[in-house]
Parts: structure tokens; C-alpha cells; sequence
């Protein structure tokens, strides 16, 4: 038996099984000695029914006293109850595909059972355990490791798979250096392979899982170190003088806040420095992110450079060309504009213009990354709302120029100690405080009996020519789903509100119509915006003060508190408003979260506990290969370890030359796939 053979070398693996492991990304005797329980069960020591507590896991063995069906026992799904008693009590045993199970059983005959055990009146119970007749070679006692699920194959079976991979524990070899190992206090990897599956206490657990967390944390930070290494340059990047923005920040109509500055004071001397700035701006929605980007766009023009501002979506783009070509126009600073749903002549002209640097600035969609779009000399490379943007399409930015500086900006309030993991090859700022004058954002939940009052109150707004988004979950009707839909509430309001201007915006629209109606909104012709979260991004219409968010149970609350930031951009007070169709206690525990803090931050921390980090952050969607065993959050402290290794390791050999990282590199190279580079 060897690590490299293929998983159908194993008994009982025939092709079909195979099949169903290499659909989990098994296939190698070692990825199965890599599939690691979910958890375990404690099947050490046998309980006494007497001493059983109701809603706990338990090992217990008695005598069947009696088989009783409740019901015609010849058929097939009749519920079999077996009456089990030691000599400390008894407790009834509950099948519900009786017939199925009854002939496993001989009344008088002693067998062992491990499951939760309930209480039915003054009985107790055990639904479905399973069980072993006393003396089977199954009936193991001990720490019981139970796997992630494979279709095709069962707990006992992948159990038996692993008993006979013990045979392969020898071969396991360790593939860090020495010191890595002596200095973290690491098990062997064959100590952890072998315990991670037997265990015989949780001791034994604990030291083998932080060897293996150790080991995927250590892999992905050296990996992501590397990255970091190669894509951030620390001579050759463009020079940018930036003292000169502050005569553009006086000539703003407001003072920059705390934030902004400590934010502009980090980018200033990256700017000034040879080495390529790459820096995250993490701001709450309406943090004024926008203006630090105006800045640094003011600073290369003026020192000769060009600029681009790539945003996710078209309405955005245009908002930013808005407001751009407004604070550069007394400066003489031209601000173009590109986006796929310009003519061909329309964008002809602009390409032009860019190649001769007669565009200064340019705003855009993912428009701006197409290999046609040349640059004179790009200076300064922004994107904004990043996180709706791939690694990938930023990496492509950056390339449109000889390393230009790198800003991007993200409103996801994502806790530090994650985004320094997400965006490893970036530096991070925060602003953490919002304009003055700016009031709270006032949310208050409601529920069908009280939805009518939330909507009598969007009217006394709208008499004070005040405007309202309302979002819904869906388009149109479902069959499938009991949500409202946009279309419906574009109906219903239109009749509430008579005399006032009501729209419907939505994503299946073309943006052509998308567009037109953000504007409309915009200039206010339209009082009442009926929406899908297609507004969820970047828009900005100080006049509107009110957010009715219908089923705010199907949002999540991130997504929430971005819908929330729709609002409150102007002086007067904003309202939001959560009416709840299906109270559950998730939902409920969010809307409590959601009227207690306006804080970003504080609402990602809690996200965070209630979704936990896969949800929310969905690794891949960022970029970050799958993890196996880590929880980036919950092993916060390894992961510390790790990436204190791993950056004394690229520190000492960026590019893992040491034949003692052989291995260490290929690890790296399986984790990240495509996405990684490694020079032999
Ligand atoms: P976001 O960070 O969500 O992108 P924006 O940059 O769109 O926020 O800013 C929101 C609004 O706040 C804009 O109208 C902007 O002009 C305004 N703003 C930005 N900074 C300040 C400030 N220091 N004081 C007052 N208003 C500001
Ligand atoms: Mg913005």
C-alpha cells in the first residue's frame, strides 16, 4: 500500500465509489488519510439508564426485554418500539421503519446503542441510535470519529476505509524544517494523521488538529506572503508628489474628517515612496471614501500621470463621472468616461484621448480593463466597491500601466484580522468615522400588523419632498417562494401613493432603463424607488431619507446594513425601516443588531458569529483557496503563528529556494492551483 495509489485499490472502493470520492477531491490513499472527522463521538464508556440526561449523547448496552409495533406490524413503515433495560432502569428504543429493523433484534439478547436520548412524558427514549449486538466486531468503544458525508458510502464504511489506511501511518513523513517544527511545539504528521482519526483522548485531538491547522494555515500564508512578495515592487514605482492635493482638500466644501486624514496622511507617503503603493480603503457606506480617491487622482494628475477608476456597475461609473468632472473642472483636469454600453465611435474617441493623455482621468465599468484601452503613462490605479471584483480583474488593472500605485476601496466592513488574510498583498487603512452633521441612520422593525404605519409614515416624507427606496427580495411572483416581489409593491404603492411619482427598477432591466431611472431618481422626478438590491452599491441621493426593506428576513446582515446605507447621506434625519414577513430567530437576532448599531464594523463582528466566515465571505469568492480544517476565525491564534512563520520564511527565501521547502512549495502549488506562480 502506498500514499500515491488511487482510492479504488482499497477494498470496497469498486468504481462507483471511487467515483463519488473524486467528486470531494479524493482520489489518492493520502487525500482519504486527509478527510478528517467532523467531529466525534464519545462511545468510550457505557452509561446507565438510570443516569441518562434528556438531549445528550450516549453509549448504553442492555437486554431487549421486548419488540412492540404501534400498529399493523406487516407493514413496512409500522414503528417498532424495543423495551431495553439494564439493571439500573429501562428505555424504550424507537424505529419508525419497523419491520425493516425488527428481525436485527432477539428479545432476551444484549446489545449496545449510542444516541440522544429524549423524553416522551415520563419515559425516555432513543430515536433511531445505532446499535451493535454486544460482541460484534462493530461495536467499537471509543473516541468514534464521524466523517463529512460522501454519497454512496456510509459512516461504518468510511470508518473500515480508515482502518485500513493505518497501515500507511509509517509512511507519513514530516515535510517541515526542523526548527519550524521544534520552535511551534508541532506533533509529527503521522502522530496527527493517526490521531486526528483514533483518538484515544481529546488531548490527543487537540494536539493533532493544531498540527494540521498549523499546517493549512502555514501553506496559505506562505502562499499568500509570496504573492504579496512577487505583486508589490519596492523600487520602480512611480513617484507621486502629493503635498499638492491639500489645495484641492481646501477647496472642498467640507473639512475632511479624523479618518480621512490619517487615511490621505498613509497614502501620502506611500506615494512619495519608490516603492508601489498597494492600499485598501475600508470605509462604511458614506465614510467618504470617494474624496481620497479624488486626491490621489489630483496628486498624479498634477505631477503628470493618469488615472483610472474602474466601479462595478454603469449607474456608479456615471456618478463618479459626475462628481469627478465637477471638482476637476476649475483645475483643467479632463475626466473621460468608458463603458460597454457606449457607441463605438463614443469610445473610439475616448480610447484616443487616453493614448495621447489628453483624458487625465478615467472613470469606468470592466470596460476599462479590455486589452484595447492604452494609457500614456498610468500613474494611479483605483477600484471601487472591490469586493465586487475578482483578484484577477484588479491584477489586470494594475497591468495597464509600468507599475502604477494601487488604491482600492471596499465599504464590506470586514473584521482586520480577516482582511488582512483576504487582501494579504494589500496594506489596510480604515476610516472609521463619518462626516460631521451626519446623523444616525433611526431603524426601526415592523411585521405585517404594523406595515401599514411604516408606510403612512414614507407619506409624511414625501409631503416634506423627502424620496424613499423600498426594496423587495424579488422581481416578480414566485410560485416557488412567499416573499414579496418588487413588481407587486410597485403596483401596491402606486395606489397608496397617488399624486406621487413611483418607480420600479430592477436587474433583469436593460441598463439603458436602469440608468435612466437611477437619474430620474437622482434629480428627483421620482419620490418613491421600488427596488430589487440592484441599488445596493456606491448610489448617492442625499434628498433620500427613508429605507423600507420588505422580507428583511432573505437578506443577510451585511447586506442589510449596505441597503441601509442607501440612506443618511444628507443632514436631515434618514429612517430605515425592516418589516418582517417570517420572524425567525436569526432574523429577529439581526434586527436587533441592526437597530442597535450603525457601525459597520461592529455589525461584521456579529455577522460573523451568526453566519460564520465561509457564508459570509465565501473564501473563493475573495480568492482564497478552500480550507479543510481551518476556520480563518475561530483558529485566529494559529493562524497568527502560521503567518508569523511563514513571513520569517519568505523574509529569509522569497522565492522557497532551501531544498528544506521543497515540500512546502508544493503544497502551496496543490492549495492555490492556477492561481500561484512558483519559479522552480
Ligand atoms: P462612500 O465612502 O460610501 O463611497 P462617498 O465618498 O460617496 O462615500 O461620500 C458620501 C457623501 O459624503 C458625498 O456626498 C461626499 O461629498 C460627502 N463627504 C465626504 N467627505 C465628507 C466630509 N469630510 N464632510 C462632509 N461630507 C463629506
Ligand atoms: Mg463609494
Amino acid at each position: 500500500m502506498n500514499l500515491n495509489d488511487k482510492v479504488g485499490s482499497l477494498k470496497g472502493i469498486g468504481p462507483k465509489k471511487a467515483e463519488n470520492l473524486s467528486k470531494n477531491n479524493i482520489d489518492t490513499l493520502e487525500d482519504l488519510l486527509y478527510l478528517f472527522p467532523r467531529k466525534y463521538e464519545d462511545r468510550r464508556q457505557e452509561t446507565r439508564i438510570a443516569d441518562l440526561q434528556p438531549s445528550k449523547e450516549y453509549l448504553i448496552c442492555g437486554k431487549v426485554l421486548s419488540r412492540r409495533y404501534a400498529g399493523n406490524p406487516y407493514k413496512k413503515n409500522t414503528p417498532l418500539t424495543l423495551l431495553v433495560s439494564d439493571e439500573t432502569g429501562t428505555i424504550e428504543i424507537l424505529f419508525f421503519n419497523g419491520r425493516y429493523i425488527a428481525n436485527l433484534f432477539n428479545v432476551n439478547q444484549d446489545y449496545s446503542f449510542y444516541g440522544r436520548v429524549s423524553e416522551n412524558f415520563d419515559r425516555k427514549q432513543m430515536i433511531h441510535p445505532e446499535f451493535h449486538r454486544i460482541g460484534d466486531p462493530n461495536d467499537i468503544r471509543g473516541i468514534i470519529p464521524i466523517y463529512p458525508q460522501i454519497n454512496g458510502i456510509s459512516q461504518n464504511e468510511l470508518r473500515k476505509i480508515q482502518l485500513q489506511l493505518q497501515e500507511l501511518y509509517p509512511q507519513v513523513e514530516e515535510w517541515l524544517p526542523e526548527e519550524i517544527v521544534s520552535e511551534n511545539r508541532l506533533a509529527s504528521p503521522s502522530y496527527a494523521i493517526e490521531n486526528i482519526h483514533f483518538p484515544k483522548d481529546g488531548k490527543q485531538v487537540l494536539k493533532s488538529k493544531f498540527r494540521l491547522i498549523f499546517d493549512e494555515l502555514l501553506t496559505l500564508e506562505t502562499g499568500l506572503f509570496y504573492i504579496k512578495n512577487e505583486t508589490r515592487k519596492d523600487t520602480g514605482g512611480i513617484v507621486i508628489d502629493a503635498a499638492c492635493a491639500d489645495e484641492f482638500a481646501k477647496d472642498l466644501p467640507f473639512e475632511l474628517t479624523e479618518g480621512q486624514k490619517s487615511v490621505w496622511n498613509d497614502m501620502q507617503k506611500d506615494l512619495a515612496a519608490e516603492k508601489v503603493m498597494n492600499r485598501l480603503i475600508q470605509g462604511d457606506v458614506g465614510s467618504g471614501k470617494t474624496v481620497i480617491a479624488e486626491m490621489a487622482m489630483f496628486a498624479a494628475a498634477k505631477n503628470g500621470y493618469q488615472s483610472v477608476m474602474m466601479a462595478p456597475t454603469e449607474i456608479l461609473a456615471k456618478q463618479h463621472l459626475q462628481s469627478l468632472s465637477a471638482d476637476f473642472e476649475k483645475y483643467g483636469i479632463a475626466v473621460g468616461l468608458l463603458c460597454s454600453s457606449m457607441k463605438t465611435s463614443e469610445k473610439r474617441e475616448t480610447l484616443q484621448q487616453l493614448a495621447t493623455g489628453e483624458i487625465q482621468i478615467l472613470v469606468g465599468t470592466h470596460a476599462v480593463i479590455q486589452p484595447d484601452v492604452k494609457f500614456k503613462n498610468l500613474g494611479m490605479v483605483i477600484t471601487d466597491e472591490q469586493h465586487r471584483f475578482g483578484v484577477n480583474q484588479r491584477s489586470l488593472l494594475s497591468k495597464k500601466g509600468e507599475n502604477p500605485n494601487v488604491l482600492v476601496m471596499t465599504a464590506t466592513p470586514i473584521p482586520r484580522t480577516l482582511a488582512v488574510i483576504i487582501y494579504g498583498d494589500l496594506d489596510i487603512s480604515q476610516i472609521r468615522t463619518m462626516p460631521r452633521g451626519r446623523q444616525p441612520i433611526k431603524t426601526l422593525q415592523a411585521d405585517m400588523e404594523n406595515r401599514n404605519r411604516v408606510y403612512d409614515f414614507v407619506k409624511k416624507q414625501l409631503k416634506e419632498k423627502k424620496q424613499a427606496y423600498v426594496v423587495a427580495p424579488l422581481i416578480g411572483e414566485s410560485d416557488k417562494i412567499d416573499a414579496k416581489s418588487a413588481e407587486e409593491l410597485h403596483k401596491e404603492l402606486s395606489q397608496k401613493f397617488k399624486g406621487y411619482q413611483v418607480a420600479l427598477i430592477h436587474g433583469a432591466m436593460k441598463q439603458e432603463e436602469k440608468d435612466f431611472i437611477m437619474s430620474e431618481f437622482s434629480d428627483g422626478h421620482i419620490d418613491v424607488l421600488v427596488s430589487t438590491v440592484v441599488i445596493e452599491v456606491g448610489i448617492n441621493v442625499p434628498n433620500a431619507t427613508v429605507m423600507v426593506i420588505e422580507n428583511c428576513e432573505r437578506f443577510g446582515l451585511a447586506q442589510l446594513h449596505q441597503l441601509r446605507g442607501r440612506v443618511g447621506r444628507g443632514s436631515d434625519q434618514s429612517y430605515c425601516f425592516l418589516i418582517c414577513h417570517n420572524e425567525t430567530d436569526v432574523a429577529k437576532e439581526r434586527n436587533r443588531i441592526m437597530c442597535e448599531s450603525n457601525d459597520g464594523f461592529e455589525i461584521a463582528e456579529a455577522d460573523l458569529r451568526l453566519r460564520g466566515p465561509g457564508e459570509l465571505f465565501g473564501t473563493r469568492q475573495h480568492g482564497l483557496p478552500e480550507m479543510h480544517i481551518s476556520d480563518l476565525v475561530r483558529h485566529a491564534d494559529v493562524l497568527e503563528k502560521a503567518k508569523n512563520t511563514a513571513k520569517a520564511i519568505i523574509d529569509r527565501d522569497p522565492n522557497l529556494q532551501a531544498q528544506k521547502f521543497a515540500k512546502l512549495k508544493n503544497r502551496i502549488r496543490k492549495m492555490f492551483g492556477e492561481d500561484i506562480k512558483l519559479e522552480l
